[in-house]
């Protein structure tokens, strides 16, 4: 049994440890996650036979967990590449977390680098330390890579650290964390509408995509914008937010989602709504 791609179907790929087929995004778009214990290279590459990704010599087959941080970390550079070409960012603008639930750390992309040009090992490596007795949280720059060495983590990091130290709803998968600065969505906050109250009125947009009340002016890259972003997402103690998405008045938005594709889905849907919205001078 194939699928519409002509690939064999999940099940069929048993041993292939995929991302539990969550996000088919991930199956067609890379050699995904897996051991090949009990599989051979052979079959591995017929399996993968006509898929539109990076050459597979380029993944070492065996190390399961470089292969899932390698993974996510190149298709966040995906991301990045494409909302730059969607003007969703200019060069060195926006910035990405992601973190697996079975690691006290998570990634983060770093400061002052153009973000279609992004590349695995330049980003940074944050690790989540807990206060004993007590339920505070701080974090500590890892070793990764030489090159991630020399640089510094994204300025947003309050931000992102104060959604990635608890997973809340993610708890037992992953979480991918994404700020842009999408055209329509902050236009349309600068025409004083509350990218909220459009949700309602588009249900393609509601259905999957749950908005929340937007944050005013807070200065980037400020504990400000991390604490407004937490209020109105509604994110709890253990982590759990409310919302999928959230703007930030005169600046961009925050997305949040389980993988990189999903979070960037928030953010295309909503862009479109507010492209239309303003289109039709109904506001
Ligand atoms: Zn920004």
């Amino acid at each position: 049994m194939k699928n519409l791609n002509g690939l064999p179907d999940l099940h069929l790929l048993k041993g292939l440890e995929l991302i539990e087929g969550r996000n088919l995004y991930f199956y067609q778009s890379y050699v995904a996650t897996f051991s090949i214990a009990s599989y051979s290279v052979d079959s591995i590459k017929y399996a993968l036979k006509g898929v539109k990704s990076r050459p597979i010599a380029a993944y070492p087959y065996c190390i399961k967990f470089r292969n899932w941080t390698r993974t996510m970390l190149e298709t966040i550079c995906d991301v990045m590449l494409d909302a730059y070409k969607r003007n969703w960012i200019t060069s060195r603008d926006g910035n990405v977390s992601i973190r697996h639930h079975d690691r006290s750390h998570f990634y983060i992309t770093p400061s002052g680098i153009r973000k279609q040009t992004l590349q695995p090992d330049q980003f940074k490596k944050i690790n989540i330390i807990k206060a004993l007795n007590s339920s505070e949280y701080a974090w500590e720059e890892m070793d990764h890579t030489a090159i991630s060495s020399q640089l510094s983590p994204s300025g947003e990091i309050p931000l992102h650290f104060g959604l990635q130290k608890m997973m809340g709803q993610h708890q037992d998968e992953v979480r991918v964390v994404v700020h842009v600065h999408p055209t329509y969505c902050i236009a349309a906050m600068h025409a004083g509408i509350d990218l909220s109250s459009i949700s309602t009125a588009f249900p393609e947009l509601n259905r999957y995509t749950k908005v929340a009340p937007n944050v005013g002016d807070v200065p980037p890259t400020s504990q400000k914008l991390a604490d407004e972003c937490f209020k109105k997402l509604e994110l709890d103690s253990m982590g759990n937010i409310k919302y999928d998405i959230v703007g930030i008045k005169g600046h961009g938005v925050v997305a949040i989602d389980a993988n990189p594709w999903s979070a960037y889905e928030h953010i295309e849907r909503l862009e479109h709504i507010c492209k239309i919205v303003l289109a039709s001078k109904n506001f």
